[in-house]
């Protein structure tokens, strides 16, 4: 099938693949073992890797932590922060944030966090006055996500950061739909802390990093205890092969992002004017300009979206977050832009990368459009 659901995750680039063999077998080496050259060439590629992702995103490489990705890079922020630190005893955050960020959220709610979850507007960005009345001076934390994975839409995430720090509070971004997607710089926004998941840019799954802005660190309780490794934040051998791949995804990514996003957004507006061209009534979720380039949310009229995905076999659709979908609940993120839930139960999620081609969208614009006339032709 054409494969739409770049949000969920993405392929590995070949080219990635390729610099990660030769660390699954001949240079095979544990980097803590510096006694001899199998840990020291190991532990040389870990170090170019975090170059190479600092460089991604504005940061030195002292302040990449590599996780297992950024539910860990998540986790890892908000619980490890409050373990540590209770000064302050309220957290700000969004109610379109991934479930990584949203449940330690509500664990903290549990144990006496005051968590205030702020509105979104209906274009999905967050709703700055309602953020700037929420931020006040026993704010510890703000965590927003820089971009969403079921609507795309970009948040002012310098915005927000400015916001925090006028009160003492630190900023947290989950950044797992948007590096390597769009411009992501640390320092330009202003963030204290970044996670990031190397899937999501054509890297290996279960390999991520959390941003720590210097002189952070020993404000962080790591989540896991054992060995010293990564700043004594993230013990347990590191995930070599997948680290080296992490780091490759991200130099690609900086050196074709500019084209790439051109070309994936001009592939996203050529389906989205194909399908608006054959249905009536479309509507396009998300923010119109400041949205993910490879991002389509689309509510359709008449049908639900698991029957129109079903009948489109031969097309990789999802409705929502791949870690919600097949639960009869509607999306949190539909419903915080102001869907009903039968809007939101005829959304499906678009996801356009770096393989799809103009051949397959207009194959899938012709097929998705196909299979919605015949459904509402025999009244679904
Ligand atoms: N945050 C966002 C916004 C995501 O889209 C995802 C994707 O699943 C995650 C966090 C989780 O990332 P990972 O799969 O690396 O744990």
């Amino acid at each position: 099938p054409i494969y739409l659901d770049y949000h969920a995750t993405t392929p590995c680039d070949p080219r990635v693949v390729e610099v990660m063999l030769p660390y699954l077998t001949g240079d095979f080496g544990n980097p803590a073992s510096g006694f001899h050259v199998y840990g020291r060439r190991a532990a040389r590629a870990v170090e170019m890797a975090r170059e190479q992702v600092a460089a991604l995103i504005g940061a030195q490489a002292s302040e990449i932590v590599f996780t297992s990705g950024a539910t860990e890079s998540n986790n890892l922020v908000l619980l490890g922060l409050t373990s540590s630190d209770q000064s302050r005893r309220r957290i700000v955050t969004t109610a379109v944030e991934h479930k990584s960020v949203l449940e330690p959220c509500r664990i903290l709610h549990e144990r006496g966090f005051e968590v205030v979850v702020l509105p979104v507007l209906p274009d999905g960005t967050v709703d700055l006055a309602a953020a700037e009345a929420a931020i006040n001076e026993e704010t510890l934390l703000v965590s927003v996500q820089t971009a969403n994975n079921e609507i795309g839409s970009i948040q002012p995430i310098a915005v927000l950061a400015e916001l925090a720090h006028r009160r003492g509070a630190l900023l947290h971004t989950d950044a797992a739909q948007a590096v390597g997607k769009i411009p992501f710089n640390v320092e330009e926004l202003g963030i204290d802390f970044a996670s990031v998941s190397a899937h999501k840019l054509y890297g290996p799954k279960g390999i991520g990093a959390l941003y720590v802005r210097s002189g952070l660190r020993r404000r962080l309780t790591p989540l896991l205890l054992g060995g010293g490794q990564e700043f004594n934040l993230r013990p347990g051998t590191l995930n070599v092969p997948a680290i080296v791949g992490f780091g490759e995804a991200c130099r690609l990514a900086r050196e074709e992002m500019p084209e790439e996003a051109r070309r994936v957004a001009a592939l996203r507006d050529l389906l989205e004017s194909q399908l608006a061209n054959r249905i009536p009534g479309l509507r396009f979720n998300g923010h119109r300009t400041r949205r993910l380039p490879g991002n389509s949310s689309i509510t359709f009229p008449k049908i639900e979206a698991d029957v129109l995905i079903a009948n489109v076999p031969e097309v990789a659709l999802s409705t929502g977050s791949a870690c919600s979908s097949g639960t009869i609940e509607p999306s949190h993120v539909l419903t915080a832009i102001g869907l009903d839930w039968e809007e939101a139960h005829a959304t499906i999620r678009i996801g356009i990368g770096r393989f799809t081609t103009r051949e397959e969208i207009e194959r899938a614009a012709h097929l998705i459009a196909i299979a919605w006339e015949r459904l509402v032709e025999a009244g679904q």
